[in-house]
């Protein structure tokens, strides 16, 4: 009996990739082993699964077409965009699909008059900002993935980035999307003029995960290019008074477009790599504190803020003259990813958020907890929205480590609830937190977000496991830990 119905089984999941080759072309549907490996994890590699297939659509027509053949066959399935999710977001249970959109990649429309783009999900997010640039406009969503992460992963996650502590989260710059839901039906959510009078699904749309539908094209909102941009960097001698400054500058009524701290773990370990930058070596922490607006204001603002500044004696204290120095201030930043990345096999980059006057508590707490563990803990984090990310080094392939790093993790993220904060701030739940999920929220609350999300996906086929817990317990389903680099 077993054996008929694993023949039937092998026989379904032929029949299936015999389809999606017609629908695609050979070449765009990957089932080899060695292909497959890349799409394993996403760039938290603490969880992998490797789907059966990896299935590569250029158009609308295909994406509906798989996915009217996917759900046909009751196979699980999820979008991908550039796998940089932190948070265990593209992954597909055992013998489901993935659906990379990287080759949807075109940007469809740039209006520079009304002010807006027309994207496909595959274009990455830096390349839409240089399309427009010319135009004197910009799309201030700008996570420090964003030479690599795909605004449909962006908008997936609801990412933030640096400049969204004024301009908002992705969601502040989506006027309207088209979706394929996971019967292949398509629905066009949020209106062009970004004016909602009804049920505010576009708004539902944004940091899903990938649960609800796939964007196949999204408009987005674009902002003009500043006149004027002062960056100043302090460096001090604690974290702890690095965040005392920003709450003093946002307390006393200042609003930079960006407040960001790094460590001197990070700092070290930029100045230790090809994003050196310059950075004071020896402070406990920079704080990076960009404005911008027009010359009046800006002028302004930056007095104010120098005054602050200087008033928490830094040791170290830079204002940017040129367009090349702001730069270069902020290469460190925006690097500091890619240099922590090298100082061990895996990185575990974590996400929480406490209100901004906690901020310098639970940086206390996290030195605690990297004492106690002895593991690596880097820090570099969104001051101004109070969101944190330790990033944690380590070697996946030893079990012991992974579970030090979990459970540190976990600890962290309670300290955050404890101090009135939050379980994620931009990378999204996925499969990392959803066991925290209840500590933040009531059984009747999750239940009640299961039943919104079962109206578009009611067969918990289009990516199951994330963002809410699975029915069957999740680290059944997907491989956690014990990782061969090999
Ligand atoms: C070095 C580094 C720095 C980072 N910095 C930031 C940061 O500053 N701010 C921040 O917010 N994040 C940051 N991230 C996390 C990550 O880059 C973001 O979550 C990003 O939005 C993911 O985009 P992606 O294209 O890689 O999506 P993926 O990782 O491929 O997918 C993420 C989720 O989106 C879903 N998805 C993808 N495309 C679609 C689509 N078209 N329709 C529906 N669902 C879709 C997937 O199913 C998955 O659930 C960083 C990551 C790294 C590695």
């Amino acid at each position: 009996m077993d054996s008929e119905k694993s023949t039937a089984g092998r026989m379904k999941r032929k029949h299936l990739l015999v389809d999606l080759k017609h629908i695609l072309g050979k070449a765009h549907v990957l089932t080899d082993p060695g292909s497959l490996l890349a799409y394993e994890s996403d760039a938290l590699t603490l969880f992998r699964s490797r789907p059966s297939a990896v299935i590569l659509p250029k158009t609308e027509t295909e994406v509906i077409a798989c996915a009217k053949r996917l759900h046909q066959a009751q196979i699980p399935w999820a979008a991908r965009g550039a796998g940089t999710g932190l948070s265990g977001g593209a992954l597909v249970p055992p013998g489901g699909v993935v659906m990379a959109l990287t080759r949807m990649n075109r940007i469809l429309e740039i209006d520079p008059v009304g002010m807006r783009a027309k994207v496909q999900p595959g274009v990455v997010n830096a390349a839409l900002g240089r399309a427009v640039e010319p135009y004197g406009l910009r799309f201030a969503p700008d996570p420090a993935s964003q030479t690599v992460s795909t605004l449909g992963g962006n908008l997936a996650e609801n990412a933030g980035g640096p400049q969204c502590f004024l301009h908002g989260t992705t969601t502040n710059h989506v006027f309207a999307l088209r979706v394929v839901l996971p019967d292949g039906t398509v629905e066009d959510w949020g209106t062009p003029s970004g004016v909602q009078d009804g049920f505010d699904l576009r708004g539902f749309f944004a940091g899903s995960e990938g649960t609800v539908g796939i964007a196949v094209s999204i408009d987005l909102r674009l902002i003009p290019q500043p006149d004027e941009v002062c960056t100043f960097l302090a460096g001090y001698d604690s974290v702890t008074k690095a965040c005392e400054v920003v709450s003093t500058l946002v307390a006393k009524g200042l609003q930079p477009v960006a407040l960001e701290v790094m460590d001197q773990n990070a700092i070290r370990a930029v100045e230790d790599s090809v994003f050196r930058a310059g950075l004071p070596v020896d402070a406990g922490a920079v704080l990076l504190v960009e404005i911008e607006g027009s010359k009046d204001s800006v002028q302004k603002e930056k007095e104010a803020a120098r005054t602050i500044l200087q008033s928490f004696h830094p040791s170290v204290f830079k204002q940017a003259a040129t367009a090349e120095e702001r730069t270069q201030l902020w290469k460190g930043r925006k690097g500091a990813g890619g240099a922590l990345g090298r100082l061990a096999p895996d990185s575990y980059v974590m996400d929480g958020v406490v209100p901004r006057s906690q901020l310098a508590a639970i940086m206390t707490y996290v030195e605690e907890v990297q004492k106690e563990t002895g593991l690596h803990v880097a820090n570099l984090f969104h001051a101004g929205d109070g969101n944190i990310h330790p990033h944690f080094s380590y070697d996946a392939r030893d079990a012991e480590q992974c579970a030090t790093v979990e459970d540190a993790g976990a600890r962290i993220l309670r300290k955050c609830l404890e101090l009135g904060g939050s379980i994620t701030g931009e990378h999204g739940i996925g499969l990392e937190k959803e066991n925290l999920l209840a500590e933040q929220y009531t059984s009747e609350e999750i239940n009640l977000m299961e039943r919104v999300r079962q109206i578009f996906n009611p067969d918990d086929l289009l990516n199951p496991g994330k963002g809410l817990p699975m029915k069957r317990g999740c680290s059944e389903v997907f491989r956690r830990h014990a990782i061969s680099h090999g």
